[in-house]
Order: C-alpha cells, then structure tokens, then sequence
C-alpha cells in the first residue's frame, strides 16, 4: 500500500541494467535518516550487506564478536569467510551486560563486534550510553550496530556516524516499511568507510522495479510513521493482554515480543489451529511473537484463551 498507485511495468526497460549506483534511491534514503547520500550503500536487504560487510573486513580466523542469543545469520556469514564467530553470554532475563562485551572484546581483539538493537529475538534496546561506551573502548575494531528494527523504538546511532569512523549501522526496509519482498537493506557510515566498502560492493545488485519500488514507498514514509506508531500502540496491548494470562513479557523495542509461556508446546498447538509463531530452545523454552493487526492479535489471544480452557472462554 506504500506504493500508492502501483506502476506499469511497460514504463521499464528490463533490456537495460539498473543504475548500479542506487543514486535516486540513496538519495531519498538520505532525507529518511538523515545523512549524506555519500554515507549509504545500499543492499539486496540488508543481509547481503552483512555479508558483503564481514567478508570485506575478516580474514580466516579473525573473530566476530557479538552477544548471544541474537541474529542467528551472523555466524554463517562468519562460516563463509572462515571468521570465528565468538558469542558473549546475555544476562539470565536477556539484557546485555556491555562490560562484559567490553572486557572481551578489550581481550580477545575482534576485528568486528556486531550489536543488534533492537536485538532479534529477544527485542532487547541497547542504551545509548552502552553503545557510546563500546564506541569508546573498542577504537580497533569495526563495530557494527544492526539496527533492523530501529525503526519500532526510539534509539539510533545514526547521528554518531561522523563521530566514530569505526561505526558502521544498518538499516533495512524489510520491517517498518513492509518491503521484504523488494529486498532493499542499507549501511550508513562515515565517507571514508563508505568509499572502501563500495569497492567489494556486488554491481548492479539492486534491480530495477526494487529500486522504483523503494523510491516511492520513501516518499510515503509518513504512512511508514503511522504504521510504527500503531504497531507500537498494539505491542503494548498485546503485552498487557499475555501478562493477564500469565505470560512473561521480556521489554522489547521491536514489532515482536519475546515470552514465556505457561502453556507447553505452545508453538505446536497454534500451529494446528494455523497462528505462527517461532520457538527458541535456549536451555528453557522461549517464543518470539510478532505484533500483527489488531484482528491478527485478537485471533491469536482467542487461540490461547481456548488453549487455558475454561475460565478464558467466552
Ligand atoms: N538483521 C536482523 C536483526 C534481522 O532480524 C534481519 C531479518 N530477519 C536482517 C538483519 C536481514 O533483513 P533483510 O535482509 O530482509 O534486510
């Protein structure tokens, strides 16, 4: 619905390539966060960014360091360059203890520490203060800040780009935008990072619908800001509602929620009556559930309702 009227495809030229630049799409992302289009690179989602990133930067058995659990892709992308992935432990409820990173990382001299905030899944936001305090003590690293659901919360780093050249931070238009289909992710980095990634960027690596696509669904962005602050709105509901029904709430900055459930076998039971959520064995079992529609949630609360039996249903 962001792209308002659609387009017509006979108005393309597939026979050409796309701008392998992104200019005009750079540049309307650059009015969206705030930055220079000379600081964006942009990606087919922000994966191959990740990816394109880590590689650029590790050589066989340099470390990655992050906290765990978090983003589960970053040790593939470490697998594929030979990179060691090293997982500092989060604290029992999930917050993340950033002296201990900080310890670590002062130790073990990783080439890159990534932080995901807000952290897929447990949804935890990494205070500012944390992140500046990393910034300050690990100067001999790359430090990247995975902010894919930055858009759900009300902390960014993006304005310290120019601060700290080792500051790489990573956006995508996968989750407040809607637009995972399109494939369409960024970095945003000072010049000089900018110009030295750019070198291993892959050509041509957004197409030409994707990037149309995205350009338009920017100059729309304040249905995107609508759309935060509704889903923010319906996180808070939706938290209200599992606590009355026991579930633990883990805080979260993101469209979804990390719990515990009183009920066993949560996942398997709302599969059968067709409501998806994703389980996580981490010792104890956990579930990440997204914030649907208000008539999503609804439909979803019922199920569980049903699931306690009688005193829940209507
Ligand atoms: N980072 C995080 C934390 C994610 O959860 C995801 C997608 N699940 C990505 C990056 C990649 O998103 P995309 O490639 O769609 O931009």
């Amino acid at each position: 619905y962001l792209l308002k009227d659609g387009f017509n495809i006979e108005s393309f030229s597939p026979n050409l390539y796309p701008d392998s630049d992104s200019k005009k799409l750079r540049e309307k992302m650059s009015a969206y966060y705030g930055c220079k289009a000379d600081n964006i690179i942009v990606g087919n989602g922000s994966s191959e960014i990740i990816n394109t990133v880590i590689n650029a930067y590790c050589e066989k058995d340099d470390k990655v360091m992050t906290f765990v659990p978090s983003f589960s892709m970053y040790q593939t992308y470490c697998d594929l360059c030979s990179a060691k992935f090293v997982g500092i432990q989060s604290e029992k409820d999930f917050s993340q203890n950033i002296d201990k990173l900080i310890s670590e990382a002062n130790k073990q001299k990783p080439k890159v520490v990534i932080l995901c905030t807000p952290n897929n899944p447990t949804g935890y936001v990494t205070k500012r203060e944390d992140v500046v305090k990393l910034l300050d003590s690990v100067r001999n690293s790359l430090v990247i800040l995975d902010e894919a659901y930055a858009d759900f919360s009300e902390s960014s780093v993006l304005d310290l780009i120019n601060e700290y050249e080792n500051l790489i931070v990573m956006r995508t238009m996968s989750k407040a935008f809607g637009l995972a289909g399109l494939r369409i992710g960024c970095l945003i980095a000072n010049e000089k990072t900018v110009k030295y990634i750019w070198k291993v960027k892959i050509p041509y690596n957004i197409n030409i619908l994707t990037q149309y696509a995205a350009e338009m669904a920017l100059e729309n962005s304040d249905r995107v800001r609508d759309y935060i602050s509704n889903v923010k709105e319906l996180r808070e509901d939706l938290t209200n509602e599992l606590e009355k029904l026991n579930f633990l709430i883990y805080p979260s900055g993101a469209n979804f929620l990390f719990v515990k459930s009183p009920i066993d076998n949560l996942y398997e039971k709302l599969m059968e009556r067709g409501a998806l959520i994703r389980k996580f064995n981490y010792q104890e079992v956990y579930y990440r559930i997204t914030v649907g529609t208000s008539e999503e949630n609804m439909i979803l609360l019922d199920e569980i309702k049903k699931l306690m039996g009688g005193i829940y249903e209507n």
